[in-house]
This record gives C-alpha cells, structure tokens and sequence, in this order.
C-alpha cells in the first residue's frame, strides 16, 4: 500500500475534457492530458483491500491494487508487466471501458472511487512511449492452424494468445480494415484509431497474418475453413440490430445507428470526404438512450446537425445508487457522458408511435407520445402525443444477436435460448474443435468482455490442439456478473 493516508488526504480527481467548442471542431478523444504526478497521487488512493472488490468488479480479474502500489512508488515498468499479465489492451479499456472495477471499489462505499481507469491508461500509454511494449515472438511454433472469425476485441484477444504460445493464427475480418466495432461503430474521439493500429502492429509482428475483405461462410466456405485448419475461433460479434416496428419506418431518412456510424470512421481514415449518411443542417432524433446513442449524438453535433434529441423509453435514472443496486453491483444511474455535455435534449419515457414523411417519401418527423408501466408492459399516456421535427432518425435500440447467416448455419453450431452461439466451459461450440468468444457467444456486451472471453477461448483452444495450456483461463464467467 503505497500511501496509508492517500484515500483520506487526496481527493479524486479525473482528467478535465477539452472544451466543447474546442473538441467539437476535431474528432480527437476529448480528454486533456493528466499530469503524472498527480496519477502518482491518485494510485496513492488505492488501500490495497484485503479482498479487493475491483478485482471482483473486473472481467478479467485485472490485478488493480498491484498496479496501483507499482504507479504510486513510481515503478512504471513493473506496472505494465502486471497489468499486461491480464489484459492484452488496456489501451481500448482504458479509453472505453465504463469501468465497473470503479463501481465495485471498496473506498465507493462512502467516497469517490480510485480513479483506475485513468491509472489504467496512463501506465499502457507510458509503457508505448517508453518503448515497453516489444512483440513477443514464440519461441517454438506447434505447427497447429487456428482460423479467428472477426477482428473485434474477442477475436484480437484470442489471436495474440495463440499466436503467443506457437499455433499459426490467421485472423479473417468481412470489413475492409481489422478491428470490429473498435474500427468501425465506435467514434474516433473515443478512441483515436492510431491505438489500434499501434496494437495491430505488434500483432502482425509477433506472427499474426490478418485477412480483411473476407466474408467467412460465403467468400471463404465452412468446408475450406474446416480443411484448412485445426480450431476455429468465432468472434463474429452480436450484429443483428434490434428495430423497430412503427408505423412509416420506410421512410427515407431513418437509419440504423450502424448505417450511420461507420461511415463517419470512414471519413476519419481518409477514404472519403463526406458521409453519404450526415446529420448535417438536419434535425435528428436518436432512438435509444445508450452508448451507442451517445455515439450517435456526439457524431451529429460533429457534422453539424442543427438539433438533437436523444430518446429513451425507460424512466429517467436516478442520480445515485438505490437499494436495488448496492454496491459492488454495477449501477444504473443517470449518466452524463462527454457526447451528452456537448448538447441536445434527452427524453426519457417516451415511445414513438410513428414515422412522419413528405409527399415524397422523406422523413419530415417523428410522433411520440409518453409511457409509463403497466400491466402490459410500457403504455401510453393519454393526452402526451407530441411530433418532433426530424429529418434524420437514428435507431440504436441495442442487438439481438449474432446474425444467423451461411457461418453458423453451414457450422451446424447450436444456439443457446437467446439465439448465441451455445458454448460449453472451456467455450467450445456444439462443433467440435469450433469456439466462439466475445458478443458472437455472450449477446452484446462489453469490450472488457470481449478480451476477458478471447483469452478464455484461446486457453480452451490451445488445450485443445496440444491437450494442455499454459495460457490463464479468466476466473468462472459466472462469478463475474456484475458488469
Ligand atoms: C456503436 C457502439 C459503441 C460501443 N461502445 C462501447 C464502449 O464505449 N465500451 C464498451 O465496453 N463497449 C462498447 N460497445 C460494445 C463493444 O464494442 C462490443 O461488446 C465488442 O466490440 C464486442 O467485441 P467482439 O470482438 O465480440 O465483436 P465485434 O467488435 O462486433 O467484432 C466482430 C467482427 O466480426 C466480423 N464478422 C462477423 N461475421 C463475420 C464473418 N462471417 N466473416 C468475417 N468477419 C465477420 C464483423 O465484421 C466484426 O468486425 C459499443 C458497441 C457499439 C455498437
Ligand atoms: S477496491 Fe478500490 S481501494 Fe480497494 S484495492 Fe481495489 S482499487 Fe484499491
């Protein structure tokens, strides 16, 4: 415990976002830097628990205490090892996760949290700068052929752990750039691209190859894949978008979230000059109060949308925890992420009932009307019906699932009764020698998920091929429900 006093002398303290009109003319993360010294202070804060509730907090049982002790005594070097010992990216957690090790940390219980996402992300990008973070080249290779399905961060996670312990990994992705929802879905300012391309670097270093453009059921049949190599991972995250059946829904002008998004990722990585889907001049209404919301909302106000509203069916959350979400459970509070303090209105208890559109066919509004529970399930409230104007809908309701396409069908893999891809312990299919990890086998998740499934798939995989691993396996999902 690096300093005994630090939880009662020091109080939290996060990096400062860069000004909303500053940040809204660029797509960079909007975060200022964060002075060392201070992160030094922070990690101080850390009481290095007995039972340390953050490891319980976290999926992939990320040492916390540890690392917090090693940035606290300045020890930066040996922070990485032991942050590296459980996650393969804390680059992209470290930016993106809603961190429930934060939520579940003992000093929540009657104080502001230890800022361990901030120490997360200080010691990788540290570690880069200080040219800590080398391939690791096997030393032996097995001669075993691994083909990954999906280039996200379960697929990423699985690949370098394989890679990493002598299996020949081939990682086929049906974009046109590796990444998953890492590349295209999630926006650049909230994670710069340049740190996924950094990691892939390494990766291809260290002997993964990638294949992008590679639709893996179609371009590449089930029957090849099954030749051709001795496991396969599926990682083909949880695609199917939920939507939604109101009236006028064919109207021109009322996308899916990620019909809109990846264009914007697109515009970013320089292949076009303007998005063929823009919020530009328009009114835009977003469907669905979540992260992906958010990313819709914080991607309008960018291209200059004139208005947006953020609707959510659900009640307004509270500010703070209530008894039916103790700590250490992860919270549902009422959030205000960097997007939201950029604008807009957010709605809360509101349904649409309808798609408004022009004599030709455009969209011109949107009708909602509000709810509130009833027996059968959200009702309306009488009296409440309101049109907003509308010219560009964003639907981002969430995912079903995995799409049940020509891989999983031609895979003869069994679904579970969410319609994932069914998995036992050690995260093999119902087809032999065929694993999935990630969204593809959990339902839409988390990132921290993602990586903490792919390492497991891969210890399951190499133990499959070699008939043991050294690879760790993460504690029992079903110890890990909290986030
Ligand atoms: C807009 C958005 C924002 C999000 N923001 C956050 C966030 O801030 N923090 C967070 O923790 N989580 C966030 N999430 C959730 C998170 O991104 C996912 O849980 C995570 O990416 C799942 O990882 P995955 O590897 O399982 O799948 P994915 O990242 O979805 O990757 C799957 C990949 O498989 C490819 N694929 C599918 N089928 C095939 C095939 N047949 N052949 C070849 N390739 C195939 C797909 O093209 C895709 O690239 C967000 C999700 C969305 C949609
Ligand atoms: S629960 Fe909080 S205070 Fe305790 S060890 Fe973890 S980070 Fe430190």
């Amino acid at each position: 415990m690096g300093d005994p006093k630090g939880f009662m002398t020091t109080p939290r303290q996060t990096p400062t976002r860069r000004p909303v009109d500053l940040r809204l003319m660029d797509w960079r993360e909007v975060y200022e830097d964060f002075p060392r010294q201070h992160l030094e202070k922070q990690a101080g804060r850390c009481m290095s628990c007995g039972i340390p509730f953050c490891h319980q907090g976290c999926p992939l049982g990320n040492l916390i205490p540890e690392w917090n002790d090693l940035v606290h005594r300045k020890d930066w070097r040996e922070a990485i090892e032991r942050l590296h010992a459980t996650n393969n990216f804390p680059e992209f957690t470290g930016t993106l996760c809603p961190a429930p090790c934060e939520a579940a940390c003992v000093l929540a219980i009657n104080d502001d949290a230890v800022t361990i996402k901030q120490v997360e992300i200080e010691i990788i990008d540290r570690a880069w700068d200080e040219g800590w973070v080398p391939p690791q080249v096997p030393e032996q290779k097995t001669g075993k052929k691994v083909a990954v399905v999906g280039s996200g961060p379960a697929g990423l996670a699985a690949a370098q752990q394989l890679t990493r312990v002598g299996h020949d990994v081939v990682v086929f992705e049906r974009a046109d750039r590796i990444g998953g929802l890492l590349r295209y879905g999630i926006p650049e300012f909230k994670m710069e691209k340049s740190r996924l391309d950094r990691r892939l670097e390494q990766m291809v270093a260290e002997g993964t190859h990638f294949r992008a453009s590679v639709d893996v059921g179609t371009d590449l049949t089930v029957e090849q894949l099954r030749a051709d190599y001795d496991a396969v991972v599926l990682a083909g995250g949880a695609t199917a978008w939920r939507d939604i059946p109101a009236a006028g829904r064919d109207a021109e002008g009322v996308y899916q979230a990620m019909e809109f998004l990846p264009w914007a990722n697109h515009v970013q990585q320089g292949d076009i000059d303007a998005p063929p889907v823009s919020a530009q001049g328009k009114d835009v209404v977003i469907i669905g109060g979540g992260d992906t919301g958010a990313d819709c909302l914080g991607t309008s106000h960018r291209q200059g949308a004139r208005s947006v509203t953020q609707l959510e069916i659900m009640p307004t959350p509270p500010e703070h925890r209530t008894a039916n979400m103790p700590w250490p459970t992860y919270p549902t509070v009422y959030r205000v992420s960097s997007a939201h303090e950029e604008g807009g209105e957010r709605l809360f208890s509101v349904n649409t009932t309808e798609f408004v559109a022009d004599a030709d066919g455009r969209l011109a509004g949107i009708r909602i009307v509000e709810v509130k529970r009833g027996d059968n399930g959200f009702e309306p409230v009488e009296g409440t019906e309101q049109e907003l104007p509308a010219q560009l809908v964003l639907l981002a309701m969430g995912f079903v699932g995995p799409e049940k396409g020509r891989l999983l069908n031609d895979l003869e893999v069994e679904l579970d009764e969410r319609g994932n891809v069914a998995r036992r312990d050690d995260y093999m299919s119902s087809a032999d020698g065929v694993f999935v990890a990630g969204d593809m086998g959990r339902g839409q998740s988390l990132i921290v998920w993602a990586i903490s499934e792919g390492r497991a798939a891969a210890a399951g995989v190499d133990a499959y091929l070699t008939g043991r691993t050294v690879l760790p396996r993460p504690i029992d999902p079903s110890d890990r429900q909290l986030a």
